[in-house]
């Protein structure tokens, strides 16, 4: 006999308190009392399908040579291949690019798309990389990770510190390897190389929708509401310049680089071309530049948090003023923290809603890609509209018929459906 726990753990992983795995795990643990007979199959959801580490050595300008620690983990892949993002950040780590995969697959399975969950990153910090450098790791990467991916197996897409040329040079390699040009093997591509129209807004597009249908359903008319939004990057200035577009006041923004506060509303799109003109928001003249802890406590409707995970702690839930919580990041949010803020009575929309705009449209990129037929910027905007309130709707309806919050609600939904898929696959072999 073993000497196993009853109870395993992963060997690979620390699960450290507050870690994003350990806030993954701490979700399922919170749907398992409402998924029934399928309860017994929720260890399939605590075991990521397939985890790649890789070392991705590449030559500097300077004639020396460095290695970079990469990784490309399938979480579950029972109602398709895998998708999800690769991103680029000093602080990548195995931990945190199997959370990352695991809330891929939740987030397919909410909105019924027909993939599995997957995610990738390279642990560098691409800002000390030259243009080449850069080419250089995400060629070497793209092909260590060859092994495991593929238009039928497992689609990357951009994520933090990633963008459209990243794919194109990731593409680009996988099609060289493979004797042929393979545009379906990543999404969020430049259009001209089998991209799609939208894709590059289609995050914070998607943020902005949900956070349109959240408020409706409190009764909070989006014209005249604050907003503060943490990350002014992909996903959250996009979502700010919906917002403010939509007559919102965006009272908040915070990078890394800066807080800015405005409490009559910023001049978003002016914000867009300072950020442009000079790498970040630092040093606007239309707000007043605050200590980063100030954004946790300002005055506002809806709170985005679209940077890092862990954002929203305990501490920071118990000060928050704002009726909704908006996650355009993944995983922002702690348990805890999760808790108190349902105690208050603030609304929070859970990433695997409120950022799945970006996997939708990467859905639709992956079909047009397969069929060689691209749709028009008007068919892509109503059909995402349509697959975002519908999959908002079945959740709240959820959410108020079990009285339970809009998180637990998204994540019964998508739990039915990954884990009827793997009982009606059945065990191999
Ligand atoms: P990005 O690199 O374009 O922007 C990130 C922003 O966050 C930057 O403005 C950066 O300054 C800010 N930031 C980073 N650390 C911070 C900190 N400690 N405090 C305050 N601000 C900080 O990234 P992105 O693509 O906008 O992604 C943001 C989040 O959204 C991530 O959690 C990502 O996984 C998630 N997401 C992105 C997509 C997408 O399509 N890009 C899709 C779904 C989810």
């Amino acid at each position: 006999m073993s000497d196993l726990p009853l109870k395993p753990g992963l060997s690979y992983v620390a699960a450290a308190p507050a870690s994003p795995w350990s806030t993954y795990l701490a979700q399922v643990d919170r749907v398992v009392p409402h998924l029934g007979p399928l309860a017994e199959l929720a260890d399939v959801l605590r075991h990521p399908k397939r985890c790649l580490v890789v070392d991705v050595p590449i030559e500097m300008d300077d004639g020396s040579l460095r290695h970079f620690e990469g990784y490309r983990v399938q979480h579950n892949i029972a109602r398709g291949p895998g998708k999800g993002g690769i991103r680029y950040h000093a602080s990548v780590t195995l931990e945190e690019i199997l959370a990352l995969a695991a809330w891929m697959t939740i987030k397919c399975a909410a909105l019924n798309l027909p993939f599995g969950g997957a995610k990738g990153g390279v642990r560098v910090d691409p800002k000390s990389l030259s243009k080449k450098e850069l080419e250089r790791l995400t060629r070497r990467y793209t092909s260590e990770i060859g092994i495991v991916i593929g238009p039928q197996k497992d689609i990357p897409a951009p994520d933090v510190n990633t963008d459209a040329q990243v794919m194109a040079w990731m593409m680009d390699t996988y099609s060289m390897n493979a004797g042929t040009t393979t545009t379906g093997v990543v999404t969020g591509k430049p259009v001209h190389l089998g991209g799609t129209e939208r894709r590059v807004k289609a995050t914070g597009r998607g943020v902005f929708i949900v956070g349109r249908e959240a408020a409706q359903r409190i009764g909070l008319s989006i014209a005249g509401a604050r907003v503060a939004v943490q990350g002014f990057g992909n996903v959250g200035s996009v979502a700010a310049e919906m917002f403010a577009a939509a007559g919102a006041r965006v009272v908040a923004v915070q990078t890394q680089a800066a807080t800015l506060l405005n409490d009559n509303g910023m001049d978003v799109t002016g914000l867009v071309d300072h950020a442009r003109r000079n790498g970040s928001i630092a040093g606007f003249g239309g707000a007043r530049s605050v200590a980063p802890e100030e954004l946790w406590s300002c005055d506002c409707d809806i709170l985005v948090p679209a940077a890092l995970e862990g954002q929203v702690t305990a501490e920071r839930a118990r000060r928050i003023r704002t009726r909704i919580v908006l996650e355009g990041a993944n995983g922002p949010t702690l348990p805890a923290a999760d808790d108190i803020l349902d105690q208050r009575g603030i609304l929070v929309v859970p990433d695997v809603l409120g950022n799945a705009g970006g996997v939708t449209v990467s859905y639709f990129e992956w079909v047009q890609d397969f069929t060689s037929f691209f749709w028009t910027e008007p068919e892509i905007n109503a059909r995402m509209e349509t697959i975002m309130c519908d999959a908002f709707r079945a959740v709240w309806e959820l959410s108020q018929e079990r009285r339970i919050t809009l998180r637990t609600a998204t994540y019964v939904l998508a739990c039915e459906r990954i884990l009827s898929a793997q009982k009606e696959r059945g065990l191999y072999p």
